[in-house]
C-alpha cells in the first residue's frame, strides 16, 4: 500500500516523540509499505516564530511572514528524517517547494493549485521513506508560500490525492474525532465514524481537529481520513461518506470558534445594489464574511450586521468608515468579545426541532442569542465569547452526546 501519513506539533514536540514517529514509520516500511509522512512545526513553534516577528514590527510583510513561518517544518523534516536513517531505512526529506507543491499567489492562506510528483515518485520507486514539510508551497513567481495555519493536514491530504495513495492517517495528540472538543467538554465521545460533510462543517466552524481545506480536499478526492493519536493504537475515527443515514445521529458534534467579530452598519438605504456594494468592497480586500444579518426595512433604511475573523477586524472597520460614506448609512458598531457556538448533524435534514431545542438549551442556561445562521446540516449562535464554554457543555448535554456508543456512529 501508498500509505501518506501526517504528524501535528504535539507528536513531534520533542525529540524523544519524534524518534517515537520515526519507529511507527518505519515498522509501517518494513512491513512492505511505501511511506510519505508530512509533519508540522515542533510543539509551539509556529507561534514562537509569529512571537518573533512582532517584536520586530506590528506590520511585518506577508511574503516574510510565510519565509519565516515555513522554517518551523523544515526543523522536523530533517530531524525526523535523521531519525529515520538512524533506524536504518531509507529516507529523504523534502520540503513543499521540492516536494513539487504549487500554490495560489496568496501569502498566509494559499491554496495548493497542483502537485508535481516526479519527485516524489522518483524517491518513493527508489524505495525511500518521503518526508515533506506540510504547511507550505510555491507559488508562481517562486516565493514559499503558507496555507493558513493548521494546514499540514491539507498537505497530507493533497499529498494523498495527488500519489493517490490507498489510505491518509492524521496523527494528532487526541484519540480521534470528538463530538465536542475533549479539553472544553470533559463529557465528549470519541466517534467511530463521520462523514466528509459533517466533518467539513465542525472543522469549519471551529474543530481544529482537521483543517477545513482538508477536509473538502479528502472530499473531492475521495480519500477516507483517519484521524488517530500518536501517543497509543487506538484505530481512531475515520472520515468518509456516508453509508448509512438510519444508524447518522440527529447531532454528531457541538463546536465553537471564537476567531470572530461582529460589524452592525446602521441606516442602510433599502434599495437594489446596496447590499453588494457594501460586501464588495469588502470581497475587493480579501475580507471574507461569515454571518449576515439584514434587519427588515423601516423609513426605508435597513441595518445589516455579519461576522468576520478577528483577525480581519481593524481591515473591516477601515473598510465600513468608507462604506458609510459611498452608501450614505448612518454609522455602524464592531464587538470583537463574541463566539459563534454551533451544532452539526447529517440528521437534522429529516429531524425537525433541532433549531428549537438548541434555542431552548441556550435559554436555560441564560445564554443571549446575539445572531443565527443555519444550512441542512449545522445551527449557529452568535454569543458573548466568555459564554462559549458554558454553551458547548450544555448543548453537549442537552443532545446527549456523552451517550453516544462508537455502535451509534455511522460506520
Ligand atoms: P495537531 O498539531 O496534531 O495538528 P491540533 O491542535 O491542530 O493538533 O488539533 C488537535 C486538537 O483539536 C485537540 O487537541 C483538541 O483539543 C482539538 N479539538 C477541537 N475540536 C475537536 C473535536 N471535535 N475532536 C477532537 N479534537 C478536537
Ligand atoms: N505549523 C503550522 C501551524 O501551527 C501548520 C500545522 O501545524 O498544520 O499552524
Ligand atoms: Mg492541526
Amino acid at each position: 500500500m501508498l500509505i501518506v501519513q501526517k504528524y501535528g506539533g504535539t507528536s513531534v514536540g520533542d525529540t524523544n516523540r519524534i524518534k517515537s514517529v520515526a519507529r511507527r514509520v518505519v515498522n509501517k516500511h518494513r512491513e512492505g509499505h511505501r511511506m510519505v509522512v508530512v509533519v508540522s512545526a515542533m510543539g509551539h513553534t509556529t507561534d514562537d516564530l509569529i512571537k518573533l516577528a512582532r517584536d520586530i514590527t506590528g506590520n511585518p510583510s506577508a511574503r516574510e511572514m510565510d519565509m519565516l513561518l515555513s522554517t518551523g517544518e523544515q526543523v522536523s523534516i530533517a530531524l525526523l528524517a535523521m531519525a529515520i536513517n538512524n533506524l536504518g531505512a531509507d529516507v529523504i526529506s523534502l520540503t513543499g517547494p521540492q516536494a513539487g507543491i504549487k500554490t495560489e499567489s496568496i501569502h498566509s492562506r494559499a491554496r495548493i493549485t497542483d502537485i508535481d510528483c516526479t519527485r516524489l515518485h522518483a524517491a518513493i520507486e527508489a524505495g525511500q521513506i518521503v518526508v515533506v514539510a506540510g504547511f507550505q508551497g510555491l507559488c508562481d513567481n517562486k516565493d514559499i508560500t503558507t496555507l493558513g495555519r493548521g494546514g499540514s493536514d491539507t498537505t497530507a491530504v493533497a499529498l494523498a490525492a495527488a500519489l493517490k495513495a490507498d489510505l491518509c492517517e492524521i496523527y494528532t495528540d487526541v484519540d480521534g474525532v470528538y463530538t465536542a472538543d475533549p479539553r472544553v467538554v470533559p463529557d465528549a465521545r470519541q466517534l467511530e465514524a463521520i462523514t466528509y460533510d459533517e466533518m467539513l462543517e465542525l472543522a469549519t466552524l471551529g474543530a481544529a481537529v482537521l483543517h477545513p481545506r482538508a477536509v473538502e480536499c479528502a472530499k473531492i478526492y475521495g480519500i477516507p481520513l483517519r484521524v488517530r493519536c500518536s501517543f497509543n493504537d487506538n484505530p481512531g475515527t475515520i472520515v468518509k461518506e456516508e453509508s448509512d443515514m438510519e444508524k447518522n445521529l440527529v447531532v454528531t458534534g457541538v463546536t465553537c470558534n471564537k476567531n470572530v467579530a461582529k460589524l452592525g452598519i446602521f441606516g442602510v438605504p433599502d434599495q437594489p445594489g446596496i447590499a453588494y456594494m457594501v460586501f464588495k468592497m469588502l470581497a475587493d480586500l480579501n475580507i471574507n464574511v461569515d454571518m449576515i444579518v439584514q434587519s427588515s426595512m423601516r423609513d426605508g433604511v435597513n441595518d445589516i450586521s455579519f461576522t468576520v475573523t478577528q483577525d480581519d477586524l481593524r481591515k473591516s472597520i477601515e473598510t465600513i468608515e468608507e462604506i458609510i460614506k459611498v452608501v450614505g448609512a448612518t454609522g455602524y458598531t464592531h464587538n470583537p468579545h463574541v463566539a459563534m457556538v454551533s451544532v452539526v448533524g447529517a440528521g437534522m435534514t429529516s429531524n425537525p426541532g433541532v433549531a428549537a431545542m438548541m434555542f431552548g438549551a441556550l435559554a436555560d442556561g441564560e445564554i443571549n442569542i446575539d445572531m443565527i445562521s443555519t444550512s441542512d446540516i449545522k445551527i449557529s449562535c452568535i454569543i458573548n465569547n466568555n459564554e462559549a464554554e458554558k454553551a458547548m457543555n450544555i448543548l453537549h448535554r442537552k443532545f446527549e452526546l456523552s451517550k453516544v456508543s462508537r455502535s451509534n456512529c455511522c460506520a
